[in-house]
């Protein structure tokens, strides 16, 4: 059975958990709100599915990946686009074929007063909230077998998250299912805790004494593409 001895070695992907047909594992939050898996081993088999799966696994399958990587820079010419996503709007462009041609897409969005997690969509005004970046550990829930369950529907399946995510995901879809789903992993320095994100919604909450409505981790519009700050609404009205 999965056991993380080194906080480093799991990124809360949800690969053991997703594949444990016992569920055995839980997704636990340490003290920042990071998810690690737990084992309940009354009922465990000792299957070893959850070691297997797991992309920080040695074994880790990399057969499908390119022998060389093959390296495009994009952007999309429309400008509203553009401001209304972080970089230049590529995901947006690729999930719009995806829904276009009846597909599904995944990504990362808001619920619980801006608890970031991962989320469903099958309409573009649906996918909309994912555009931007949240730089949270997103919850993934039971999206893995929610992923899976579209791919054995037969439905095409896009999901964005970042590079252990995405890695994850694609060890528990497995190679026979890969054909159709898209993985769009980004470019990643790291995920804070999520409870440094909901203490400090908390913080200027009490601080101002009013509620937030609105976030949005990197303004475009009133900050240009290089600032890295955080703008909230009040409920009072007026951007912080
Ligand atoms: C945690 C994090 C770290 C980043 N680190 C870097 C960096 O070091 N260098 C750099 O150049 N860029 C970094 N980025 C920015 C990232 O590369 C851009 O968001 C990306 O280029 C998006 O381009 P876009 O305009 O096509 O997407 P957008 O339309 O802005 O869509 C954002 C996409 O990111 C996904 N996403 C947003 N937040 C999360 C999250 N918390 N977890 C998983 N998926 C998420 C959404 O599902 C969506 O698909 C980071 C983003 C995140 C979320
Ligand atoms: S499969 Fe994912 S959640 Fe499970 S131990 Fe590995 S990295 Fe952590
Ligand atoms: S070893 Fe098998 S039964 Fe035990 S937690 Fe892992 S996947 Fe579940």
């Amino acid at each position: 059975m999965i056991k993380i001895t080194n906080p480093a070695d799991c990124c809360g992907c949800t690969a053991c958990a997703s594949i444990c047909n016992h569920d055995a594992i839980t997704m636990t939050p340490d003290a920042l709100g990071f998810f690690y898996p737990e084992v309940d081993a009354s009922k465990c088999t000792d299957c070893g599915l959850c070691e297997k799966v797991c992309s920080f696994n040695d074994n880790y399958d990399t057969s499908l990946n390119l022998t060389e990587p093959v390296a495009y820079g994009a952007r999309q010419k429309n400008i509203d686009e553009v401001m209304r996503s972080r970089s230049g709007a590529v995901f947006a462009a690729i999930s719009d074929y995806i829904l276009d041609i009846g597909g599904i897409v995944y990504g990362a969005g808001y619920t619980d007063h801006f608890r970031v997690v991962h989320k469903r969509a099958t309409t573009k005004e649906e996918r909309d909230e994912f555009r931007g970046s949240k730089y949270v550990q997103s919850d993934m829930n039971t999206i893995f077998r929610q992923v899976k369950k579209d791919l054995k529907d037969g439905l095409t399946v896009l999901f964005s998250g970042t590079p252990c995510q995405t890695s994850g995901l694609n060890s528990y879809v497995g190679s026979k299912l890969r054909n159709n789903l898209v993985l769009i992993d980004l470019v990643c320095h790291g995920v804070p805790g999520p409870y440094l994100w909901r203490d400090y919604i908390a913080y200027l909450e009490k601080k101002e004494g009013a509620s937030i409505v609105w976030v949005n981790f990197r303004d475009k519009e009133q900050f240009g593409w290089k600032a890295h700050k955080e703008t909230f609404k009040f409920n009072m009205g007026g951007a912080k």
